[in-house]
Parts: structure tokens; sequence; C-alpha cells
């Protein structure tokens, strides 16, 4: 795979003679490129032809690896199928962009589509790795579904709602089940409310305890906790010792909830993330960046 520094020059200048035989002196391997090697019939009859690449995706079986709701060209990248959404803009180079949809590419109109699709296949490998990111991080968005037997993680692992009118409060029983303290005949969203007031009880002590636990160990003393709900923030610290939690960190494991508590003790030390602060990190947390790492996985925002 070439430099992609190198490609976005070869598209910055526009090509001084027809695009195709230009292309093809730079690029002596473009006709023997995946696609063409993939279908034979198209190596036959397609080549020279500047749409070829497109029509040639036809002759992959199979179903559509990436397909954009509003494709309007397709392709074959690393012997898969991507439906591609293809845009005319006034920008000076092709752009690709890999998001929730799928695939889009800009190009200026001075840019062949031949070009593109060569583009296209320089960069086939890193299109389906970005898509293929987008989908594990997909996979942990994690949509609690507010109803009788929904589950939902505390501490790293699932717990399961049940709606219990007998009890006089929700509690967690040795079965991993939240007794909410609910008549049946509730709303999704009141049963929201009572999950939520439960989790922020629960994380309120615990954080507690771990800063209590942390603090003497790293010669800090903290003032206030309080709980945030920020979209992204796991928490944050003040020289005067307040420190703020999401409270959704208590949706994750005890070894992740304790990174944070330790990241913002830490900056009762050192307001800053200079190589001191990460020394009194690690000072007490020898794997924090396995811990970081694994936190890093976790978006809190989808926790809804
Ligand atoms: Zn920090």
């Amino acid at each position: 795979m070439r430099n992609p520094l190198q490609l976005v020059l070869d598209f910055l200048s526009p090509p001084q003679e027809p695009a195709p035989s230009s292309v093809r002196k730079a690029r002596p391997t473009f006709t023997s490129s995946p696609i063409s090697s993939l279908s034979p019939t198209n190596q036959a009859s397609g080549l020279g032809n500047p749409t070829s690449a497109a029509n040639s995706a036809t002759a992959v079986s199979g179903e559509i690896a990436i397909a954009h709701p509003r494709a309007n060209r397709e392709t074959v990248l690393e012997g898969m199928r991507v439906a591609y959404l293809f845009q005319r803009v006034r920008r000076r180079s092709i752009g690709f962009v890999v998001g929730p949809d799928g695939l889009e590419v800009r190009a200026p109109k001075w840019v062949t589509l031949k070009e593109v699709e060569m583009g296209l296949q320089e960069r086939g490998e890193w299109v389906l790795r970005k898509w293929a990111e987008l989908q594990e991080r997909q996979k942990n968005i994690r949509q609690i579904e507010w109803r009788e037997g929904a589950s939902l993680d505390y501490l790293g692992e699932p717990i399961h709602l049940h709606l219990s009118p007998q009890n006089g409060r929700s509690e967690l029983n040795d079965q991993r089940q939240l007794l909410l303290a609910l008549p049946h005949s509730v709303e999704a969203s009141q049963i929201r409310d009572a999950v939520q007031a439960w989790l922020m009880r629960e994380a309120k002590v615990l954080f507690e305890q771990r800063l209590n636990h942390f603090a003497p160990l790293m010669g800090v003393q903290w003032r206030r906790l309080s709980l945030s709900n920020a979209g992204s923030r796991w928490g944050s610290a003040r020289v005067d010792g307040a420190i703020r939690l999401n409270w959704r960190l208590i949706h994750l494991k005890p070894e992740a909830i304790d990174y944070v508590v330790v990241h913002e003790l830490a900056h009762l030390h050192e307001m800053n993330h200079s190589p001191a602060f990460w020394k009194v990190v690690a000072d007490i947390l020898p794997d924090h960046l396995e811990r970081r790492k694994a936190l890093q996985k976790e978006n809190l925002a989808n926790w809804a």
C-alpha cells in the first residue's frame, strides 16, 4: 500500500493529459487490481472501461458488506461489495469518509471516476478496517429497555429488572435481580427513574468508599463528591479537593471505576497530564494503561 500522503498529492495535481493514459503510466498494476482478478468475466470485457471497476462488483457474489442508505455507486474492496455515496463537490482532493451510514466519497469535478476507483482500491483495507471498528463500537451501545425482565450492567455484570410492588424500597437480591418497589402498571419512564435513582445511590456509596480507600495511599485529601452525567466525561477534580464522578461509571467493572478514582485523586497532586501526573497514577495502579484502554471502549453516553 502506498503512502496516503502520496495519494493525496496525486489527486491534488489535476491531470494535464487525458486521465486514463497518465494514470496507467503511473500505475501499471491497475489492470491487475483485486477487482479484475476477482471477476474473470470482467477482466476479458471490461478492461479500459473507466466504469469497469464499479460494474465488476456485480460479478462478486454475496451480500453487500457496506451499504450506504443513499448509495449511488458500488465497488469491490478486498473482495467485499461496497455500495457507497458518491458526490461531486468543490474541494481540492478526493475525500473518503467512513461513518455510521457507510462510505462516502467526495471528489472535485476534474477527477475521473477511474481515479476515484483507484483511490478506493488503495484505501480498501483502511475502509474495511474503519467500518469494522465502527461496528465494534456500535456493539457497545447498550440501550436499556425499561421493562420487567430487562437487563443492564451493574459493576460490569448484568442484573435484571423485576417489578416487585410488595417491596418497600428497591434492592438487589442475590440472584442479581433488581427488585423495584413499583406497581406492575408503571410506565417505562418511571422504571427508568427508579433504576437510575438506585444506581446513583449505589454509585455515591461506592465512589466515596473508593475515594476513602485511595486518598490516604496517595497522600491527598478530597473534600466533596458530586455525581455528574456528562456524556463523555468520566470525572474531574478541583484544586480545593472537590471531585466529580460520572455516576454511569457504576455500570462498569470495579477496575475501571478505581482507575477513574485514582486518576482524579492524582490531579490533587498534579493539575495536568504531565509525566509527573502519570507517575502518581502508576505508583498506585501499575496496570493503569490497560484500564484506560478498556475504559475508552466504553461510551457512557450510550447508556440511555
Ligand atoms: Zn485527567
